[in-house]
């Protein structure tokens, strides 16, 4: 199938990425949200992370310009109905993405394929509630989305191999490469990644490091580019509870609980870059670790 429009929910910092990748490589996008306000700042970010390409020469002043108007936004969703491809992006809970493709099914067109951004939330259950299981499929893209080369393909146990085709082409189409999972709890990278995040913020809970030692031990002893607290900071604290709850409960096995310390910084709202502060400070000049 030829996809020439695409169609995101959620403009948070997944889905202005999505976007902005998207329309670099020459699709139509519209992007939705709940509000105006939600839609202005994906808006001004997709702005600044285009602009910040250009200074670097990665683009051009004209391919950005081009790209910033290929993006519509509106804040109804049924809007996007006739989009070739839809990928749904919005908060990483079961019930808001169900509520989602739902309302959209009556406005899209047959062959409309639809997609999921979800990190950890079963593809072939999301799939089975919609009237196109076949058609359905995980499109899970890294953050940042602009600067991540992985895409993870799943495709849910219903997936066709014209709707895996199309998306392994089209990932090639925007510049990215593709892994494919298969459809168990977290896929690939995020059931790897995620348990360690877990066990760092155990190494906390349980006094063997504070925030600091703990990031620099695994930045200059494992050799990772950031270290798993500033990672989880980054990523948001929220989705890292969601994620190491849906393999709790998905693979039944106690290896998967969430640290308790994890809980209650996502209870205080204190979840990471996103709201300024989580396992970091980020409200003055330089991060200040909170423990
Ligand atoms: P976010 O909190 O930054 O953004 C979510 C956005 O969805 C918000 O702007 C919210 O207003 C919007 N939203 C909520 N309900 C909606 C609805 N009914 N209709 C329209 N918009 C709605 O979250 P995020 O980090 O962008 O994550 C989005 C998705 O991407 C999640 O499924 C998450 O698991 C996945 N993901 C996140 C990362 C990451 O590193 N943060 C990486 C890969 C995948």
């Amino acid at each position: 199938m030829d996809i020439k429009t695409v169609g995101i929910v959620g403009a948070g910092q997944m889905g202005n990425g999505i976007a902005h990748v998207f329309a670099l490589a020459g699709y139509e996008v519209t992007l939705n949200d709940l509000s105006a306000d939600a839609l202005s700042r994906a808006l001004s970010e997709i702005d600044k992370n285009l602009s910040r390409q250009a200074s670097r020469g990665k683009i051009s002043e004209e391919e950005k310009t081009a790209a910033l108007a290929r993006i519509s936004t509106t804040t109804v969703l049924t809007d996007i109905g006739p989009s070739d491809l839809i990928v749904e992006a919005a908060t990483e809970r079961e019930t808001v993405k169900t509520a989602i493709f739902e309302d959209l099914q009556p406005h899209l067109k047959p062959n409309t394929i639809l997609t999921s951004n979800t990190s950890s939330i079963s593809i072939t259950r999301l799939a089975s509630r919609t009237d196109r299981p076949e058609k359905f499929m995980g499109l899970h893209f890294m953050n940042p989305v602009p600067v991540m080369q992985l895409v993870e393909l799943i495709r849910g146990i219903a997936t066709d191999e014209d709707t895996y085709k199309t998306m392994l082409a089209l990932v090639e189409k925007i510049g990215k490469t593709a892994a494919s999972a298969e459809d168990f709890p977290a896929f690939i990278v995020n059931r790897i990644l995620m348990p360690m995040i877990n066990e760092a913020v155990y190494t906390l809970y349980e006094g063997v490091g504070n925030v600091r030692s703990i990031d620099e031990s695994m930045k200059l002893g494992a050799n990772h580019p950031m270290g798993p607290l500033e990672l989880a900071d980054f990523i948001g604290l929220d989705t890292c509870l969601a994620i190491m709850n849906v393999l709790h409960d998905g693979l039944a096995d106690t290896k998967y609980r969430p640290c308790p310390l994890l809980t209650k910084y996502v209870e205080a709202g204190w979840l990471g870059r996103k709201t300024q502060r989580g396992f970091y400070d980020y409200r003055g000049e330089t991060p200040v670790p909170t423990r």
